[in-house]
This record gives structure tokens, sequence and C-alpha cells, in this order.
């Protein structure tokens, strides 16, 4: 990777600071700091969706209910089908929690 604002060679450093997260990027010595832009994305995206209630709606396949989960949630935590989930029951509802 080279530097936009010198032209010299970046290097690599794995968890930089980026807002509370940390993530892969590279740095230059002249101060420039490109981050991994999908891990950036990434960040972006839970940020956004913290400050949101997100809806998700119940279907059922024979007697099983199933919960549809928002594609950004998907996106956001790497979830894939077949993957399992932890469940937390607590008093006034449950938190999903990525295995
Ligand atoms: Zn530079």
């Amino acid at each position: 990777m080279k530097c936009n604002n010198c032209g010299k060679g970046m290097k690599y450093f794995k968890g930089m600071k980026f807002n509370e997260y940390s993530i892969d990027g590279w740095k230059c010595s002249c101060g420039e700091i490109y981050y991994d832009p999908e891990q950036a994305q990434k960040v972006l995206l839970l940020n956004k969706l913290k400050k949101e209630v997100l809806k998700a709606k119940l279907g059922k396949i024979r007697s099983n209910l199933i919960l549809r989960l928002p594609k950004d949630l998907e996106h956001a935590f790497n979830l894939e089908k077949g993957e399992s989930v932890l469940i937390k029951v607590e008093s006034n509802g449950f938190r999903i929690v990525p295995a």
C-alpha cells in the first residue's frame, strides 16, 4: 500500500483504534492512516445500528417460530446460515448474542 500523501510505502498494523473499536489498517511515517475499508465499514454500520431500535418479524416453519434478522445485523456481525447464537433470557425479554 502506497501513501497518497507522500508516496512512501505504508506499514500494516493490527488493532488500531477506530471509534471505540480496534481494526487493522496501514500507517505512514508522514502520519497518514488508512483503515481496512471492510472493517471500517462494519464499525460504521455497528455505530449506526446501535442508535436504532431494530424490528424483526417472526415467521413460522412447521411448528417452529423463526426470527428474521435484518440484513444489516447479518453484515455487522458476520452471521451465516446454520450458525448458532446464544439467547439470554432477561426479565423483560431476551438478548441474542453471536456465539
Ligand atoms: Zn505518507
